[in-house]
């Protein structure tokens, strides 16, 4: 058994080698098909890397990652690409010596390619840290100016990011420059424990992080002209119902935990907060969410929420990022309509991916709202609307067939049928306050 593990293994890291050598020459014989048809030289390469992600079932940001990995590895690495081929290394470990030296010259990456001779057996028994030490040590060896530029290249690559954490809880992180990264901290630090010492008897964490929250969004509790949307069915609002509801931009939250957030937003903040409840109807069966309120609702922007809630996150098969764009399915210029139908929410970069000449994209019928893209290649891929929250056991098949958008009720849904295919979206707007004016409302005296 130890054995076929150990095979298995090095199948895996064949396969990673095989994989870089196909990437590189399909990211070839595109451009020179994109060459051909008169692309210009700079935008030549575009599409490849989502490409890569589609077949390796793989999110675009991911496919761009293993495209430069296996150019790297295929122009600039021979030996680590030997390794990699027979097993001394694993694809995490080729991408972290690719990593290590992303900051050198072509040149200087062939050469500490060279003096670690990965495929010799140099690295064989090192672990992660001891490879990472290792290339480290060639890449300043060859070029210690590199650690400076390196330095300069990181900043590039300050973010924030969010991540969601257990008990509906969230990780927002700041990957900063150190100087503002320990000034950020040292400020909330700073102010906690003022506030501490005049008798204030939160922790210092949770001052911390409640003024790092009222200073970004600029309204203590922290929701400044933004929409929070929660989706859940009527059964779980207004019925004690345990089916999960939907936080747009985070995911799942226990039934309980979204009737509480509703009921405390309105109780206490009655007067300042708008909140406001849409309701949408999901066919039987299949769930799919077919309209909100009532058709006249169904154009900008009431549909452009309509495909956030509907689609929730990018529809790129493959794809977690958050929706930033609602594209025309069949584009304007070709006579798609603005229908609920032909929309979708997309992320940046995959909008841009189905601009690139050879892609392109149509709804096809299926279970719920789906997609059909299809690739240079004529690969085709789909892409399904996510379940709606309800979207459980109890809703397949029973039910009235309301497909028809204009014969919904234009109440709250009173009947149990008719409940039963209902989903609400609640969200909340607050008028927003300019962080400046926030700020200066702080520091008038009450
Ligand atoms: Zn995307």
């Amino acid at each position: 058994m130890i054995d076929q593990l150990r095979e298995l293994e090095d199948l895996k890291s064949l396969a990673a080698a095989k994989q870089a050598r196909i990437t590189v020459a399909f990211d070839l014989s595109q451009r020179r098909e994109q060459a051909a048809a008169g692309v210009p030289a700079k935008e030549q390469g575009a599409g490849v890397a989502a490409q890569v992600a589609l077949a390796r079932r793989e999110s675009p940001a991911r496919g761009s990652r293993l495209l430069g990995l296996a150019k790297a590895l295929a122009t600039e690495m021979p030996h680590a690409l030997a390794a990699l081929e027979t097993g001394q290394l694993n694809e995490w470990r080729a991408t972290r010596i690719v990593k290590e030296t992303a900051c050198l010259s072509a040149e200087d990456r062939c050469a500490v390619d060279e003096e670690l001779a990965a495929n010799t057996g140099t690295l064989s028994g090192c672990g992660d840290r001891a490879i990472i030490a290792a290339v480290r040590a060639a890449a300043y060896r060859r070029d210690p100016r590199s650690v400076a530029k390196r330095a300069s290249h990181a900043v590039n690559e300050r973010t924030v990011s969010l991540r969601p954490a257990p008990d509906t809880m969230a990780r927002l992180t700041a990957l900063l420059p150190v100087a503002q990264g320990v000034a950020a901290y040292a400020a909330l630090t700073r102010h906690a424990d003022t506030l501490r010492s005049s008798g204030d008897e939160r922790s210092k964490g949770q001052i911390m992080a409640d003024q790092l929250v009222e200073n970004v969004t600029g309204t203590p509790g922290g929701v400044a002209g933004l929409e929070v949307q929660l989706v859940m069915t009527d059964r779980t609002l207004f019925q004690g119902d345990s089916e999960p509801a939907r936080l747009a931009g985070y995911g799942i939250v226990p039934a309980e935990w979204a009737r509480k957030a509703v009921r405390t937003e309105s109780e206490a903040n009655a007067g300042e907060l708008n909140i406001w409840l849409r309701r949408l109807y999901t066919a039987p069966g299949t769930g799919e969410l077919l309209a909100m309120d009532s058709k006249a609702r169904l154009f900008p922007p009431g549909l452009r929420r309509f495909l956030q809630i509907r689609d929730d996150t990018c529809r790129t098969p493959y794809c977690d990022a958050p929706i930033r764009h609602h594209d025309h399915i069949i584009p304007r210029h070709q006579d798609g309509p603005t229908t609920s139908n032909n929309g979708q929410g997309l992320c940046e970069a995959c909008n841009h991916t189905k601009e690139t000449p050879g892609f392109s994209a149509r709804p096809v019928p299926g279970p719920r709202h789906t997609v059909e893209l299809q690739t240079p290649t004529s690969h085709t891929y789909h892409s399904t609307a996510p379940p709606p929250p309800g979207t459980a056991p109890d809703v397949a098949g029973a039910g009235p067939n309301c497909t028809d958008p204009e014969t919904l009720p234009k109440g709250l849904p009173k009947s149990g049928q008719q409940r039963k295919h209902g989903v609400v979206v609640l969200g909340r707007v607050v008028p927003h306050r300019p962080l400046a004016a926030a700020a200066a409302a702080a520091a008038a005296p009450p």
